[in-house]
């Protein structure tokens, strides 16, 4: 069978390239005789794989010396708990931004913890733009701020980082790592699920600032603790080997790219693609403001459910899957991560003006 659109939001699709090697390397990695997948984590030729990950991000990601990269498990759900263990250390108190159902589920987390303060939200209308903020709601008496740089459901993200009157700034990352540049140095911590735009799901990539690590209670799990895998080089237990060799392999095919700057211009130009025909489609429309919309997914509507399910179904038969928006809002999401192709965007607009003609 030939190989489809694949629109999801995550697990999302993978550079081909990066595929065919992983099968090629799928029995025998390199001269060890073995798989990946069946390799010791403390083995010779699983440390040049973990580290070689991790030299590639930094060099991507212009991360510098004083942040640690942590390879962990449990997804980004599990950093909407960790993060507050480990970093609500003086005031037990987080300041929000509420942009939709992943700053909710970090919300309820940090409640648990300590005192989760939303400061800003866009719920009143489905999380369709950025609030407008003030360094002023940022207070002083709140150990971090909690954002999510790119809104996986509801297709926004910050096209300028928030203000947040010196306060650490920890950002959720996971659907938007990589895509473009960002500065490190403004955040306190970054956390991503791999399985958007860095691999398979099983790993999330921690960033973290040194002096954000031990700050949690002496009676914390050992393995919920930053410290824990930082003195460890995510090695304390045993790390998801094969999904940090396949993240390893996306970096070097995004190095092959030309970097993030590179993969940025791409982006730009496949959103920019789909938003045009958008905005001047009469049978579709886009659900964002527009100056807040997302490079990476992108919702839209024609405004009648039938419609919409109909479209859904014969992009399907027509090899565009996946397209279906998320279940809390409906309507229609393509997400085009950096792997997603140019031309299964132009694909999919050429296939939505058919689509309309025949409307
Ligand atoms: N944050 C964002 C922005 C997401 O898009 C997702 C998953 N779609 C999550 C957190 C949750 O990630 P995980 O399933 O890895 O826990």
């Amino acid at each position: 069978m030939e190989r489809v659109y694949n629109f999801a939001a995550g697990p999302a699709c993978l550079p081909e390239e990066v595929l065919r090697r992983a099968a090629s390397e799928l029995v025998c990695y390199g001269n060890s005789g073995m798989s990946v997948m069946e390799m010791s984590h403390r083995s010779h030729d699983f440390e040049e794989i973990i580290d070689k990950a991790e030299s590639d991000l930094r060099e991507l990601m212009n991360i510098p010396d004083n942040y640690k990269v942590l390879f962990l498990q449990g997804g980004a759900s599990l950093q909407f708990a960790m993060v507050p263990i480990n970093l609500m250390a003086k005031f037990s108190r987080v300041h929000f931004i509420n942009t939709g159902m992943w700053s909710k589920r970090a919300i309820s987390e940090a409640n648990k913890i300590g005192e989760a303060n939303v400061v800003a939200s866009s719920e009143d209308k489905t999380f369709s733009y950025i609030p407008k903020l003030k360094k002023e709601m940022f207070t002083k008496d709140a150990d971090y701020v909690h954002m999510v740089s790119n809104n996986t459901i509801y297709g926004t993200r910050y096209t300028k980082i928030p203000d947040v009157n010196g306060l650490p700034l920890v950002s959720d990352m996971s659907s938007c790592i990589l895509s473009e540049a960002v500065n490190v140095s403004d955040y306190a911590l970054i956390f991503a699920g791999a399985q958007k735009n860095m691999g398979p799901s099983g790993v999330t990539t921690v960033i973290i600032r040194e002096d954000m690590i031990g700050k949690e209670p002496d009676n914390t799990p050992t393995l919920l603790s930053y410290k824990t895998h930082a003195q460890h080089g995510s090695m304390y237990n045993t790390p998801p080997t094969y999904a940090i060799y396949i993240l390893g392999l996306v970096l070097e095919w995004l190095k092959g790219k030309g970097g993030i700057s590179a993969i940025n211009k791409i982006n730009q130009e496949k959103a920019k693609m789909l938003y045009d025909f958008l905005d001047e489609s009469k049978l579709f429309k886009g659900t964002v403001r527009k100056e807040d919309r997302s490079l990476m997914n992108i919702p839209f509507i024609t405004g009648n459910a039938d419609i919409d399910k109909q479209f859904i179904e014969e992009a399907k038969k027509n090899g565009f899957v996946n397209i279906k928006g998320h279940r809390s809002v409906g309507g229609m999401r393509a997400s085009i991560y950096n792997a997603f192709p140019p031309e299964g965007v132009k694909a999919l607009v050429d296939f939505m003006k058919k689509f309309e003609a025949n409307a």
